[in-house]
C-alpha cells in the first residue's frame, strides 16, 4: 500500500494505546514522534521501535509548551486509569487542559491536523444506554473521577472552540474501555487486574456485587478507528463513539478470565467505588456511517491474546 509520508506525533505515546499507535504508523513509514514524560507509559513499550530510523523519543511534560514542526498530532497523553488518575487529580486536570491548550496552540501555529483521545467517561454515570454522541452526559462535578471525567470534558470545549474560532482541524474521539497486550500490569483497570489475579492465583476482586457493565474493544480494532478517524474527511470533526457495542457485566468478565486462565482463584466482592458507572456500552451507528469502521476481535480472542501477553511479563518478574 501507498502512504503519504507525513511527520506525526503522538503524546502518551508511550502508554498503552500510544505504543500500538506509534507501532502502527512507524510500519506505515512515516515519521513519528513519540512525546511522553512517563507517568503511566514506559520505555519497554517502544523499546523494539527505538533503533528505527523514523521513529524519535521526547521525554517531555506535555503540562509545558513545546515546539515542534508536524502535519498530525494524536493527543493521547493522560493517565486512563482510575487508580492512576486519581494519585495526583490536580496534575490530571493540568494535563488535559493546559496539554489540549498547548497541542491545540501547536496544530493552530504550524497547520496540523489534531486528534484528542477524548473518553466514555464524559457521559458519567450515563442515564441513557447504550451511549449516543449526542447525549450530554451525567457527571458529577466534585467527585472522584472529576478530575478525568471534566478535564476530558473541559479539553473537548477547546478542541471545539479551537476549530470555530481558529479553524484547526480538529478530530475528537470518545473512547470506551479498551485492552490488550502492554496494559500495564499494576495499571489498576479492570482487565489487567483479573487477568493477573487469575494467572497469579490471586482473588479476583470484583467490586460492588459485579452487575456493573462495561462494553470492551480490543486494541487493534481501537487503533484502526483512530487512524481512520485522522483520515477521514475535513468536515467531520466528531465527536465519534469508538468502542466494542458488546455489553458485559463485570462478573461475568471475571468468570471469562477465570475460564481462559484455567485458573483456581477465587471470586471475591470489594466495596464498589464512589461514582462508578452502573452501565456503559457505546452507540456506534455514527462511526459505522461515517468511518466504516467496527470492531471486529470478540471478547474471547481478545482476552486470549492479552493472556498470553500477560503469562510471558509475569514469567520475566
Ligand atoms: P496509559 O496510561 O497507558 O497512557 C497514557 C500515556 O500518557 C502514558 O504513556 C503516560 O506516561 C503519558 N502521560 C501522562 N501524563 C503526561 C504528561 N503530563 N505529559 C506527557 N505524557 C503524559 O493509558 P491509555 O489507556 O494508553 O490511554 C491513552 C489515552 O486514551 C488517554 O488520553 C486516555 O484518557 C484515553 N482513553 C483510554 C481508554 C482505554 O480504555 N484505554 C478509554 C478512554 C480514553
Ligand atoms: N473493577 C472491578 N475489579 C477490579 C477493577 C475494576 O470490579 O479489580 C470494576 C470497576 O469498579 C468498574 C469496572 O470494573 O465497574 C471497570 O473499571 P476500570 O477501572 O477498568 O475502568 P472504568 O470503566 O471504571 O474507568
Amino acid at each position: 500500500m501507498m502512504h503519504h509520508e507525513k511527520r506525526i506525533l503522538i503524546t502518551g505515546g508511550a502508554g498503552f494505546l500510544g505504543s500500538h499507535l506509534c507501532e502502527r504508523l512507524v510500519k506505515e513509514g512515516h515519521d513519528v514522534l513519540c512525546l511522553d514524560n512517563f507517568f503511566t507509559g514506559t520505555k519497554g513499550n517502544i523499546r523494539h521501535l527505538l533503533g528505527r530510523p523514523n521513529f524519535e523519543l521526547i521525554r517531555h511534560d506535555l503540562v509545558h509548551p513545546v515546539f515542534l514542526e508536524v502535519d498530525e498530532i494524536y493527543n493521547l497523553a493522560c493517565p486512563a486509569s482510575p487508580v492512576h488518575y486519581q494519585y495526583n487529580p490536580v496534575k490530571t486536570v493540568k494535563t488535559s487542559v493546559m496539554g489540549a491548550i498547548n497541542m491545540l496552540g501547536l496544530a493552530k501555529r504550524v497547520k496540523a491536523r489534531i486528534l484528542q483521545a477524548s473518553t466514555s467517561e464524559i457521559y458519567g454515570n450515563p442515564v441513557v444506554h447504550p451511549q449516543e454522541e449526542g447525549y450530554w452526559g451525567n457527571v458529577n462535578p466534585i467527585g472522584l473521577r472529576s478530575c478525568y471525567d471534566e478535564g476530558k470534558r473541559c479539553a473537548e470545549t477547546l478542541f471545539f472552540d479551537y476549530h470555530r474560532q481558529n479553524g484547526v482541524n480538529i478530530k475528537v474521539v470518545r473512547i470506551f474501555n479498551t485492552y490488550g497486550p502492554r496494559m500495564h500490569p499494576n495499571d489498576g483497570r479492570v482487565v489487567s487486574n483479573f487477568i493477573v489475579q487469575a494467572l497469579t492465583g490471586r482473588e479476583i476482586t470484583v467490586y460492588g456485587d459485579g452487575s456493573q457493565t462495561r462494553s470492551f474493544c480490543y486494541v487493534d480494532d481501537l487503533v484502526e478507528g483512530l487512524v481512520r478517524m485522522m483520515n477521514g474527511p475535513d468536515d467531520f470533526p466528531g465527536p465519534v463513539n469508538l468502542g466494542n457495542p458488546t455489553e458485559f457485566t463485570i462478573l461475568e468478565l471475571a468468570e471469562e478470565a477465570i475460564r481462559l486462565t484455567g485458573s483456581a482463584s477465587r471470586i471475591v466482592f470489594k466495596p464498589l467505588p464512589l461514582d462508578d458507572p452502573l452501565q456503559r456500552r457505546p452507540d456506534i451507528t455514527l462511526a459505522r456511517k461515517s468511518l466504516n469502521w467496527a470492531p471486529e476481535t470478540d471478547l474471547e480472542t481478545g482476552l486470549e491474546r492479552t493472556v498470553d501477553y500477560f503469562r510471558t511479563v509475569l514469567q520475566k518478574t
